[in-house]
Parts: C-alpha cells; sequence; structure tokens
C-alpha cells in the first residue's frame, strides 16, 4: 500500500537561523493509523507538521533537501489550494481558525462545505450530524467569538472535522485548555480515530497518546529518534537521552518497583496496570 504521507531523506532550515530545523528525515504515514509526535520544545515538530501540508517553502537555493510526498504526489508540484480537500489542520489556538465572520457555531461550521459549493439540504445535513456527532448543540445558535477557548477549539475540530479529509494534522489543540476541556477535546479526537482518518497528532500528554496511538514518533533536536507503537517507545533506554515524560502508569510501576514490587512489562496504559495488578 503506498503510504499517504512518503517523506524521504528531508531537511529544512529557516532563512533566518544558523542551523536546520529538520535534518535528513525518513517518515511514513499509512491509511488510517494513528500517529502521535512528540519531543522536546523547539525538535521541529510544528515544522514537520507544515512540511506535511505544504506551509514551509518548496525549495532551497543551492540546497538538496529531500522530498516530502503527499498522496502520492511531491510537494514540489502541487499548490496550497491542491492540498485543501485532502489536509485538515487544527492548530493550538482555536481563535486563530475562526472566521470572524460568521454568528452562528452553525454557520461558522458550514462555511468550509459552502466554499465547496455543495447543494444546501447536503450542507445542512452534514453540519447537523457533525454538531450531533461532536456534542456541542448547546453552542449552536451561539456566536463563535463568544465562546470560551474551550467550546472554541470544539467548534474549530467540528469544522475540520465536517471537511472529511482523509488526513488531519493535530498540533497541540489541549495545549491552552483546561483540564475538563481537554477532556472534551480527547473525546472528539477518539471519535476522530474511530472514523479512520489518518491522523498526525502533536501532543505532551502523554498519557492520552498512550491510549489512542498506533504509533509514536519521538522528534529532538530536527531528527526522529524513535518509531513503533506506545509500548516499543516508552519502554525503549533511548528515551532516557531525550527530554519527554513517560506515561503515569509506567511512572508508577518504576516507583513501586522501588518499594519490592516487580511488574512483567512496564505498563503503558491503565488497562496495562491493571490487568498486572490483577
Ligand atoms: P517544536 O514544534 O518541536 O517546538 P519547531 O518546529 O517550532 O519545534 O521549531 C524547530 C526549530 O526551528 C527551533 O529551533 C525553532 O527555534 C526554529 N524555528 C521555528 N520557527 C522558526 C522561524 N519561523 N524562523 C526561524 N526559526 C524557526
Amino acid at each position: 500500500m503506498v503510504p499517504i504521507v512518503d517523506i524521504q531523506n528531508y531537511s529544512f532550515q529557516y532563512l533566518i537561523s544558523d542551523q536546520p530545523a529538520l535534518k535528513n528525515i525518513d517518515l511514513q504515514l499509512e491509511e488510517g493509523r494513528f500517529y502521535s509526535l512528540i519531543g522536546p520544545n523547539g525538535s521541529g515538530k510544528t515544522t514537520l507538521a507544515n512540511a506535511i501540508r505544504g506551509f514551509v517553502p518548496k525549495f532551497h537555493v543551492g540546497d538538496d533537501q529531500g522530498d516530502v510526498y503527499v498522496f502520492g504526489q511531491n510537494m514540489k508540484d502541487l499548490e496550497l489550494s491542491d492540498l485543501a480537500d485532502k489536509i485538515g489542520f487544527v492548530f493550538q489556538n482555536p481563535f486563530t481558525q475562526m472566521s470572524g465572520s460568521k454568528n452562528t457555531v452553525f454557520e461558522e461550521i458550514a462555511f468550509g462545505l459552502e466554499n465547496l459549493g455543495l447543494p444546501v439540504d447536503e450542507i445542512i445535513e452534514k453540519v447537523n450530524q457533525i454538531i450531533y456527532e461532536a456534542d456541542i448543540e448547546e453552542l449552536r445558535d451561539k456566536n463563535p467569538l463568544e465562546l470560551s477557548g474551550g467550546q472554541q477549539q470544539r467548534v474549530a475540530l467540528a469544522a475540520v472535522l465536517v471537511m472529511e479529509q482523509p488526513l488531519m494534522v493535530i498540533d497541540e489543540p489541549t495545549s491552552q485548555l483546561d483540564p475538563q476541556s481537554t477532556e472534551d477535546i480527547f473525546k472528539m479526537i477518539e471519535k476522530v480515530k474511530k472514523r479512520g482518518t489518518t491522523v498526525l497528532l502533536i501532543e505532551h500528554k502523554i498519557d492520552q497518546i498512550a491510549e489512542f496511538s498506533d504509533e509514536v514518533i519521538v522528534m529532538d533536536q530536527g531528527e526522529i529518534k524513535l518509531q513503533g507503537s506506545p509500548a516499543e517507545v516508552f519502554q525503549s533506554p533511548l528515551l532516557k537521552e531525550i527530554d519527554v515524560t513517560i506515561p503515569t502508569p509506567a511512572k508508577l510501576s518504576l516507583e513501586l518497583y522501588d518499594h519490592g514490587i516487580d511488574f512483567t512489562d512496564v505498563p503503558i496504559t491503565i488497562d496495562d496496570l491493571c490487568q498486572q495488578i490483577v
């Protein structure tokens, strides 16, 4: 199967910088899988996400930067508009995603579909469906700009979901949210996963990553240092050299080990932990 994103020996350096933000990246994202991208601040996560959605310059003068293929096409041959129906993007700050010109959440979510020129009946049906799925009926007639940050992020996510693009890139959607809103967003992300959409999620919330991800990709200093299932990555000794936290069940098992309680496998999720305690 052809991967929907295929990055080959790709490097990128910002114009005003003395070192590359991405170094020799090789990465394939396969259809229907849920990937989480983790790593310390400044390790290159957002730059990599931007390379996938075509938001970095296509060419470097006098430099062989490698290639990014999206849905089988080289990014160098694509325009941003070619990707609009293929990649949905959710930002850290939902405010930047709001059109700013819509009176209601319903209209905000309908905006992208209207731009595609879909028939009105179809737009209404799709928007109603997504409002139901996202569990945001109570926000339907509210002004998007008057919502809380958490509510805005749910609307922003719904406005992307309604477009049904096959790849979603979600960049730290909960970094500015309180715990309840974070939980609401993760409930929505779980639904995205169940739809079979391919997802690349940049996140620091390790416990949720361990629960959701098919694969975890760890970046450090512009390079991919580790990639594998949550169990493979969070049990890897290589992780000790990188400034990322491990899931709470794994941390707990290490502390219990110091008290003479030995786990057969390092538990990564709460389920793993419970199974081993029983
Ligand atoms: P992360 O998302 O992991 O925090 P980034 O991709 O934002 O990392 O940044 C990777 C590196 O590129 C960092 O050293 C950062 O300072 C640098 N960088 C990011 N954006 C720019 C920019 N617009 N111009 C110059 N350097 C940048």
